[in-house]
């Protein structure tokens, strides 16, 4: 029995008549959320202020320090304990350069809040109308840039990339073996995918149950697409050795590299060796993950340049362009809006071209339809591997009618402009960092430093150097991810252990490290540029002179200081 007053359990919610006093409760408790952030926020640093000691047994302590408290906590205590969870956060300041990480834009935020006072569940449009509306939408929306019919083409806000290449996987398995969902997938099925591809497919062989051994992993050329003949040669192989090519995932823009598989050539040659076999075509999947928000230059009139974007800008949009044109001959891609798209995590869309495919997938196709092809009420998820599902295509919505076509347009813009900036400072300003995709303009630079008397990137390339030698120039490369590392709460630099896999004099392989440069904050400017260059000159100077130290006291590599003339 409860003793005492017992608290009205109405208090906790917000209120199902619209009162004022509760709408001025949770206006009070989130101003407390945003003025407490904002009391954190220092431009001039990565991280929001606040320390955190965090030693080897910080997460040891938490688990067994925290308790669920007996009595609860009043909502403005519960907000200064969350605002501490955000102390010494990272926070996309101008400094923000690491990875495809990027801040959640008002109108993505607002969007989340709306969808979450009705906390619809998009598992059937009846219990989550507002969320399954929105989706409809910017399915609509998307499969008109990526060049899908919208009357044609399905699909449904996912778990991320990753989420987009499983279930990829997850039709082209059905293409090919309609029973696998009875009797088991069967392991003559392959799949394909460049080396500079991303993780998900690896773990979506893993989870499918086919096994990574039967992926394929094609080669790429130096500017890290995939390489198309080499594609043509696997699938040839395989089909000889007894097998069937299921799922092509062409990479509409690499994560480190942004690399761009050229997706009319692969689908041309996947098409021919089908042919060829007599196989049916195997499903193509476009990773566009990270680089699919670039389609909303497929129809930018250069010429026009109503923008008037800079003229390297232009032109490096203009390479991109010519690749991603191509994007709706992929059977099914992803928009990952929690990239590009500018939106909250989970923001992921799925979409395929034919509607149909998903049928594939359903738990019963006579009774769960799919999106979009039919009436209200009958908008039943069954295909989606989630059960519930959080209404994210409200968050979408929001940002694409805030930002609209010109928005998303100048934002990539932006990136493009810094990230050409930063090329053109590091080449005339550290001649020792090497740039090692200059074929990808877009948004990331990967930049790999080479020790005197070190082979050069074109030697790398050309298969003339030895793994020792590789293996030298990468210890070189670690120190500098190291020392960025130590330093990374005043600027905040990517890296990659796997850019470019090189062929070795001795015939073996090798993979190139490389620090990666990444515009994805809105407030870095090109103005910013020279400082973030200087810094970097700074840091490299560092690793030189360690490396010389390292030398000077017998170390076993042996590097110099840089000169300006091994590349
Ligand atoms: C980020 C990324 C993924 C994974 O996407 P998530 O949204 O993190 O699941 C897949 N492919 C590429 C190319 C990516 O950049």
């Amino acid at each position: 029995m409860m003793s005492g007053i017992a608290p009205d359990v109405r208090q906790w919610f917000p209120s199902d008549d619209g009162n004022p006093e509760k709408r001025e409760l949770m206006m009070k408790l989130i101003g407390q959320i945003l003025a407490g952030t904002d009391a954190l926020k220092d431009p001039d640093s990565v991280n929001l202020k606040g320390t955190k000691l965090r030693s080897a047994r910080f997460y040891n302590d938490l688990l067994l320090a925290s308790e669920i408290p007996e009595q609860g906590v009043p909502m403005e205590e519960v907000g200064e304990k969350l605002l501490e969870l955000l102390h010494a956060h990272p926070y996309h300041t101008k400094y923000f350069l690491t990875n495809i990480l990027p801040m959640a834009s008002i109108p993505g935020i607002v969007g989340m809040i709306a969808a979450f006072l009705v906390n619809g569940n998009n598992l059937w449009d009846v219990y989550g109308p507002a969320g399954a509306e929105a989706e409809v939408k910017v399915i609509g929306m998307m499969s008109k840039l990526a060049g899908y019919d919208p009357l044609r083409s399905g699909g449904y806000t996912s778990w991320g990339g990753q989420g987009a290449i499983f279930s990829g996987l997850r039709i082209a398995i059905s293409k090919h073996a309609p029973d696998a969902r009875i009797n088991g997938v069967p392991d003559r099925l392959f799949a394909f995918c460049s080396e500079a591809a991303h993780y998900s497919l690896f773990k979506s062989m893993e989870a499918t149950g086919l096994g990574t051994r039967n992926l394929v992993k094609i080669r790429t050329l130096p500017d890290s697409s995939m390489d198309v003949a080499d594609l043509r040669r696997q699938m040839a192989r395989v089909i000889h050795e007894g097998g069937v090519p299921v799922y092509i995932v062409a990479t509409t823009g690499t994560t480190d590299a942004m690399g761009i598989d050229n997706i009319k050539d692969i689908y041309e040659a996947v098409e021919e060796v089908s042919r060829a076999y007599n196989l049916r075509r195997p499903h193509i999947h476009a990773d566009s993950a990270l680089g699919g928000f670039f389609a909303f230059y497929n129809d930018y009139d250069f010429a026009a340049n109503p923008l008037s974007l800079q003229s390297d800008t232009a032109q490096a949009l203009q390479t991109i362009q010519r690749k991603m044109a191509h994007l709706g001959l992929a059977d099914s891609l992803c928009f990952d809006f929690q990239k590009l798209g500018q939106t909250p995590y989970l923001t992921s869309l799925f979409l395929v071209q034919d509607a149909e495919d998903l049928r594939l997938l359903d738990l019963d196709p006579d009774e769960t339809p799919y999106v979009g092809h039919r009436g209200y009420g009958q908008y039943h998820t069954g295909y989606t591997l989630e059960c519930s599902r959080m209404a994210s295509s409200i968050s979408m919505y929001s940002a694409l009618l805030a930002f609209g076509v010109e928005g998303y347009r100048r934002l990539l813009a932006q990136f493009v402009d810094v990230n050409l900036a930063f090329r053109r400072e590091i080449g005339a300003r550290i001649p020792e960092a090497v740039i090692v995709n200059p074929d990808n303009p877009g948004i990331i630079t990967l930049f790999r430093l080479y020790p005197e008397g070190g082979r050069s990137f074109r030697e790398e390339l050309s298969g003339s150097c030895t793994s020792q030698e590789i293996r030298r120039t990468n210890d070189l490369n670690e120190k500098m991810f190291e020392l960025l590392g130590q330093h990374r709460d005043r600027m905040f630099f990517g890296d990659t252990k796997k850019h470019l896999t090189v062929k070795t004099e001795d015939n073996g392989h090798a993979v190139l490290y490389a620090s990666k440069f990444f515009a994805i904050s809105p407030y870095t400017q090109v103005e910013h540029v020279n400082e973030i260059v200087r810094y970097l000159q700074e840091k490299i100077a560092d690793v030189y002179a360690r490396f010389d130290m390292q030398m000077d006291k017998g170390g076993t590599i042996s590097v110099g200081t840089a000169r300006s003339d091994i590349r």
